[in-house]
């Protein structure tokens, strides 16, 4: 993999995965790490700096038209003509923990917008430069989008959970059938799409009480990626043991 776009990289699993890259030797030459509040992203932006040459910041906020176009420019302009993008990350999003009886319609819709439609938005923009980077067979490092979604999305484990945050549980379930949908219609497009479980984490999202480190967590997710297969198109990964989830 030559470039990867991830968003949601100034904190939290997104930002894991840009140390993880950025630290191991590989082939990679552009980073585009997405962040959509430059107040909220000074860790990324000094890493950035200190890795010039791999990291380019990239100011994406996946909730806003305007601002996917923008960023979809800056990464053209960056790749050049000739060279697509080899992996969409939808990495981004939001839970709002709403219980039962804290369920309305603004917090809910709010959730599918980040969750949901953000992803959407984001592929939608990108995939020309996806499609731009399809060289050969179905290959998850030439030309792939990966979105990440939970195993707390999953109808079948549902049941055996203790409480439910039903904004984000819908919403991930939701972002599940959007991409098993979406690679079904780009089956013959050699675009590798599938959905990443990164496993319990330790972010703002996670609660420290999660049982992996980000550091763990995003160790796992960069070898999960990089060894995902055939059979694991259109599928939810769990990145912890690199099988599929319920
Ligand atoms: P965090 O809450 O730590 O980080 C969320 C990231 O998403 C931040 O970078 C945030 O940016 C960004 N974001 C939210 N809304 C937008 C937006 N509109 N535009 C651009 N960026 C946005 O979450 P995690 O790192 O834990 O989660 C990352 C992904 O992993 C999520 O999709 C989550 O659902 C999934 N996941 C996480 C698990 C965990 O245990 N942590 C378990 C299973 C799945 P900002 O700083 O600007 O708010």
């Amino acid at each position: 993999m030559k470039s990867i776009l991830i968003t949601g990289a100034n904190r939290g699993i997104g930002l894991g995965i840009v140390k993880q890259l950025v630290s191991n030797p590989s082939s990679i030459e552009f980073i585009f790490a997405g962040y959509r509040d430059v107040n909220k992203s000074k860790e990324l932006l000094d890493l950035a700096k200190e890795h010039s040459n791999v990291i380019i910041p990239i100011q994406i906020d996946v909730s806003d038209d305007e601002s996917c176009n923008k960023a979809k420019i800056e990464v053209e302009n960056k790749l050049g003509n000739s060279r697509g993008l080899n992996c969409l990350l939808n990495n981004a999003g939001v839970n709002k923990e709403l219980k039962f009886n804290d369920i309305n319609e603004k917090d809910m819709l709010d959730t599918y917008k980040h969750n949901v439609i953000g992803p959407w938005r984001v592929t939608k923009t990108f995939l020309p430069l996806v499609e731009k980077a399809v060289s050969g067979e179905r290959n998850v490092l030439q030309a792939s989008i990966i979105n990440v979604s939970s195993g707390m999305g999953s109808v079948t484990l549902a049941p055996t959970m203790p409480f439910f945050y039903f904004d984000y549980q819908c919403s991930k379930a939701a972002l599940d059938m959007f991409t098993v949908c979406f690679a079904e219609t780009l089956a013959k497009s050699n675009i590798y799409i599938t959905l990443l479980h990164p496993g319990w984490v330790q972010t703002e999202m996670g609660g420290a009480q999660a049982p992996l480190t980000i550091e763990e967590a995003c160790k796992s997710i960069v070898e999960c990626i990089n060894s995902m297969k055939n059979e694991h198109y259109g599928k939810l990964i769990d990145a912890t043991s690199g099988s599929s989830c319920a």
